[in-house]
């Protein structure tokens, strides 16, 4: 047996991804005596200001944003269960092509090893079985999120005897059917849920839209966790974020579809010495 807790480490971009990509397996595995650590990159001042007011709006006060969006993610952290929150506190570089990626202290403007130095001081301290973060895309493409794998897969190179088992998050094609078909019913698109520079342009002869390339086909994603029991949870943490109007898709659809669309979180392992057998349903399978 470890000589310490077993850890799982979550690596995300802003205040919010924690919820919706990992809330299910953070409060899943806090419940289950798993100490979870946080690891927030960006302050989030790109995101919305109070009352929806937007970046680059007049009344868009990046300080102001920062501290809200700060606020509730130590709330999103109470509600599951998170037992460490360490924030990088880089500038929120925007969507890709915002004035804000080449702004001084921007997360996408932060030399890779500088970053992955000062993760891997976290790693070091917290020495995660588990860790999670994105894949290469970013998931969907936002420069933060493609920092948060980069200088994610650094610092393990930096640390390379501690995590066993590494993961990126992802979404089954399957799913991203169901959760597009869920937008158009509650009456939002891909655009307004993601930023513009993801979205699904109209096909070539003003057709159906083409989905985004984001997500795996279904028989790539190597695990699957049923957080169905956290659902609730997860909506509390996403519904602490409330001053992000991309979360009002989520908390409209209410408690019970919103778990009975989200309560699989699923992921790609890219990073295993357990030798537990795939597909998995758990991200612990071989750990303990
Ligand atoms: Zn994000």
């Amino acid at each position: 047996m470890a000589d310490r807790p077993l850890t799982l480490m979550a690596v995300h971009a802003h205040p919010d991804d924690e919820a919706t990509g990992t809330g299910g397996v953070l409060a899943r595995y806090a419940a289950e005596g798993i100490r979870t650590v946080l690891v927030t990159c960006t302050d989030g001042a790109c995101g919305d200001g109070p009352g929806g007011v937007k970046p680059g709006e007049e009344g868009h006060d990046p300080a102001a944003v920062a501290a809200l969006r700060r606020t509730e993610l130590e709330a999103s952290c109470r509600v599951l269960g998170v037992d460490h929150l360490e924030l990088l506190e880089y500038g929120d570089s925007g969507m890709m092509g915002w004035a804000a990626n080449d702004a001084p202290g921007s997360f996408w403007g932060t030399p890779v090893a500088e970053g992955a130095a000062r993760l891997a001081e976290l790693l070091h301290r917290y020495r995660p079985d588990v860790v999670v973060t994105y894949d290469e895309n970013g998931f969907y493409g936002h420069p933060d999120h493609i920092q948060a794998h980069r200088i994610t897969m650094a610092a393990l190179e930096l640390v390379p005897d501690v995590t066993s088992k590494v993961y990126w998050t992802t979404a089954p094609h399957s799913a991203m059917k169901r959760f597009f078909a869920a937008m158009q019913e509650f009456g939002t698109d891909w655009d307004e849920q993601a930023g513009e520079s993801a979205g699904p342009d109209a096909g070539p002869d003003g057709g159906a839209p083409e989905l985004p390339p984001i997500g795996l086909p279904d028989e790539e994603v190597t695990t699957w966790v049923d957080t169905h029991a956290f659902g609730g949870q997860k909506y509390d943490a996403l519904a602490a974020h409330a001053s992000q109007g991309e979360n009002i898709f989520f908390l409209r659809m209410g408690r019970e579809r919103f778990t009975e669309l989200m309560g699989t979180e699923t992921f790609v392992r890219v990073r295993d010495t357990t030798g537990a057998a795939l597909p998995e349903q758990d991200l612990f399978a071989g750990l303990r």
